[in-house]
């Protein structure tokens, strides 16, 4: 019996999470869950699974909590966050938080020795160098829950790094594919959220229509496989079917398929090296009538040009990205900034950024609320609204 705990457990992945969960009661038990903003969502999981821990981010929600619930004990803020993710009943982490503030938490869980299940790409994106040295020198295992990351872990199984030629990642291309620079000035917030394979939070499917999340993604490939950026690809897939491939060096190809549910990677990342039987619908092969790849346009989605610049420079200028990324993101999804403010706050953050090589975690903090406030000056120089 795994003992799970869930950080991030009212988003999309942690709803996703406590369903992989329910449908597997000899293998997985529920110990944890902490949730950010949705507290009534979080009362109803916590009447419903009866987790022995649960933490919130604000004392405020706390109290909430335990008027919904009854529940007096109640773990708060990053603090409280740490305490549950190394508590000895925990035996795996699931981090599914959206934002960074779960890095510290994920930090002290790998020290702690826990299994970690990673939905949150944006800690890899920070911290992977980091946090994969810590991986290794405490023994542990981070298995990745995004999609693309879950369809390369399953194809390298029992191949060698020195027998893999090329990572290559898929994307659906997002709600603005095929669309031409004159549309995309006139695209509305809707359109943009409206992403045409994926169920996702509104975060990820922003970085989904600017081509970010592919960039973000290829980051995190670099850190969780070891293989240098150069070796790793990223094709358009409208279809959404195959999430990864790796080329061999004798020129074979292995792939991952199956339907668009992240309930299927969250299981893996569970059950792996195991294989359970699942519930979920199935693919059915009869059903697809084309699988197409297509090279992604680097003028059109300048968000991915300059992830992949960012990720050939490497360092701190990755942490300097993702925190203009997320900042600008937000007061896009607050209407506080246009679709093309994106690619313009994030370049003019990264070039008054002055790199360092091996950030340590301090400075990878540090960084990040430099770039966001950066960002932020940005922002409202150029939209008073
Ligand atoms: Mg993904």
């Amino acid at each position: 019996m795994k003992r799970i705990a869930i950080l991030g457990s009212t988003g999309s992945i942690g709803r996703s999470t406590l369903d992989v969960i329910a449908s597997h009661p000899e293998q997985l038990q529920l110990v944890g869950l902490a949730a950010r903003s949705r507290v009534e969502l979080l009362a109803e999981q916590v009447q419903r699974f009866r987790p022995s821990l649960v933490a919130v981010w604000e004392s405020e929600k706390a109290q909430t909590l335990t008027r919904l619930t009854g529940n007096s004990q109640v773990f708060i803020g990053v603090e409280g966050l740490t305490q549950l993710a190394t508590h000895p009943d925990v035996d795996v982490v699931v981090v599914a938080t959206s934002g960074c503030d779960a890095l510290l938490p994920l930090v002290r869980a790998i020290q702690a020795g826990k299994r970690i299940a990673l939905a949150s790409k944006e800690l890899l994106v920070m911290a992977g160098e980091l946090i994969m040295r810590l991986v290794k020198e405490h023994g542990t295992t981070l298995v990745p829950i995004d999609s693309e990351h879950a369809a390369l872990f399953q194809c390298l199984q029992g191949v060698s790094s020195e027998q893999v030629a090329r990572l290559m990642i898929t994307g659906s291309g997002g709600s603005l594919w095929g669309k031409t620079a004159a549309q995309l000035h006139t695209v509305t917030r809707d359109e943009v959220l409206a992403h045409p394979k994926w169920q996702m939070g509104p975060k990820i499917t922003v970085d989904s229509a600017t081509l970010m999340n592919k960039g973000l993604e290829v980051i995190e490939a670099r850190w969780l496989f070891g293989i240098p950026i150069e070796r790793i690809g990223i094709v358009i897939h409208p279809e959404a079917v195959v999430h990864a491939l790796v080329e061999l060096i004798d020129g074979a190809w292995l792939a991952q398929m199956s339907l668009c549910d992240m309930r299927v990677p969250i299981q893996y990342a569970l059950s792996a090296p195991e294989r359970w039987a699942s519930p979920l619908p199935r693919l059915s092969l009869p059903q697809l009538s084309a699988l197409r790849f297509f090279e992604p346009d680097l003028e059109q989605f300048p968000c991915l040009r300059l992830a992949l610049e960012a990720a050939s420079i490497g360092g701190s200028t990755c942490v300097a990205l993702n925190g203009a990324n997320d900042t600008v993101v937000r007061a896009y999804l607050d209407g506080q900034a246009a679709l093309t403010d994106i690619p313009r706050v994030i370049a003019d953050t990264m070039a008054q950024h002055t790199p360092m090589a091996h950030p340590t975690l301090d400075d990878i903090m540090a960084v990040d609320v430099w770039a966001r406030t950066t960002a932020q000056e940005l922002i409202l120089q150029w939209s008073p609204r």
